[in-house]
């Protein structure tokens, strides 16, 4: 068998008659920037997520800097975040001169909420929470300490498009959400690509602003500071053509993680993320990743390799405060961030995507089984 962990060419190969007629739609128009599908596209977001305003831009790391100078984070306001998260979480603050200040992350791999309060200080301006592996924090808990501060919340939810908490999407919890279109994402456009979520009218009327150079949409005049970030209209419809199907994808991707946690819950050398049957109902996960904390983590890994099985570590290996070139901008204190140290000397991803099938989770599974045998 050969397994790889992410098929790039499946992602025209799945959806390709959709595909071939949105594309030549467009390019028959010769409908390229801030068009119909860009319009089409945010609305559909918009009423799948519940949010007022959604906002397409260039990328998923643009969005988190949109909606952060967007709220009016300023140099010097610290921003806490989980220390397992992507570095563009903390890009985001650094780039607007701000300090990432990390924090532990819990047994499902998300921001310790209960670590959060310890991290604040008189320079606190945002929570920002990182939906990691398409699964929500506790973010009723996390509001409240939020509002006990006065602090606002803003969500890392790129990994995260239509993971539910008490019946509530991902983007839609903070004062403003980002969302990654990148391929490999559970809705992934042929590029990069990026989105703002947000109930808030002056935020969004900022970052559609600031997407397109300072110019109000409705004048077409500039009123602000802005750059170009638009998420551009051929990769609009690819993502309409696409999201159509979003709903089979979410369901395709918790089949896959229930056949996961069915077969290796009996290896006591695996940990294994929340099932999607788990009994915490809160919870609706999308499953972007399927990460394991696996005992002889490199050997096993290397096993599967032999094996024709394709994995990843997330972040080439490293938390935030593990890259060493840049600790010295972000502010933590190591021996807070114990269950973060274990876990990257344990993390593992599996294969897990709409192009893996049954047989392939199976034969996974064997090895993974042989392995520990
Ligand atoms: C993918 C991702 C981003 C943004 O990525 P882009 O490649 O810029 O779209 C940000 N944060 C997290 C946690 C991600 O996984």
């Amino acid at each position: 068998m050969d397994i790889p962990y992410f098929r790039y060419d499946f992602l025209y190969k799945e959806f390709k008659t959709d595909i071939d007629e949105a594309l030549q739609n467009v390019l028959d128009k010769g409908a390229f920037i801030l068009q119909q599908e860009l319009r089409d596209f945010e609305k559909a977001i918009a009423d799948f997520t519940g949010a007022k305003h959604v906002i397409g831009v260039g990328n998923g790391t643009d969005s988190l800097i949109l909606m952060m100078k967007a709220c009016g984070i300023q140099p010097g306001d610290e921003v806490i975040m989980s220390s397992h998260t992507f570095i563009a979480t903390a890009t985001a603050a650094g780039w607007l001169g701000a300090i990432p200040v990390l924090v532990d992350c819990g047994d499902d791999h998300l921001m310790d909420v209960n670590k959060v309060e310890a991290a604040i200080t008189s320079k606190t301006k945002v929570i920002m929470p990182t939906q990691l592996n398409g699964r929500i924090c506790e973010m009723d808990k996390l509001q409240e300490i939020a509002d006990k501060h006065g602090l606002i919340i803003l969500e890392d939810a790129a990994q995260g498009l239509g993971s539910k908490y008490l019946g509530r999407c991902a983007g839609t919890w903070g004062k403003a959400g980002s969302i990654s279109l990148y391929p490999a994402k559970v809705l992934g456009c042929f590029g990069d690509g990026g989105m703002v979520l947000t109930n808030d009218d002056k935020i969004a009327h900022d970052i559609f602003c600031m997407r397109d150079h300072g110019r109000d949409p409705k004048t077409n005049q500039v009123c602000m500071w802005g750059i170009n970030t638009r998420l551009d209209n051929l990769q609009a419809a690819v993502l309409l053509a696409k999201f159509k199907y979003y709903r089979e994808t979410m369901q395709r991707r918790r089949e896959i993680a229930q056949r996961y946690c069915e077969r290796l819950s009996k290896i006591p050398e695996i940990t294994l993320p929340p099932a999607p049957n788990d009994a915490d109902t809160r919870h609706y996960d999308v499953y972007q990743n399927f990460e394991i904390e696996a005992e002889n983590r490199d050997d096993l890994r290397n096993y599967l390799e032999m094996n024709g099985i394709g994995t990843l570590i997330q972040w080439g290996g490293r938390a935030l405060h593990q890259i060493t070139e840049l600790k010295d901008s972000m502010h933590f204190d190591i021996s807070s961030l114990q269950r973060t140290e274990l876990l990257f000397k344990r993390c593992l991803m599996l294969p897990m995507n709409t192009s893996v099938s049954d047989n392939e989770v199976n034969y996974i599974c064997e090895k993974i089984e042989a392995f520990y045998k």
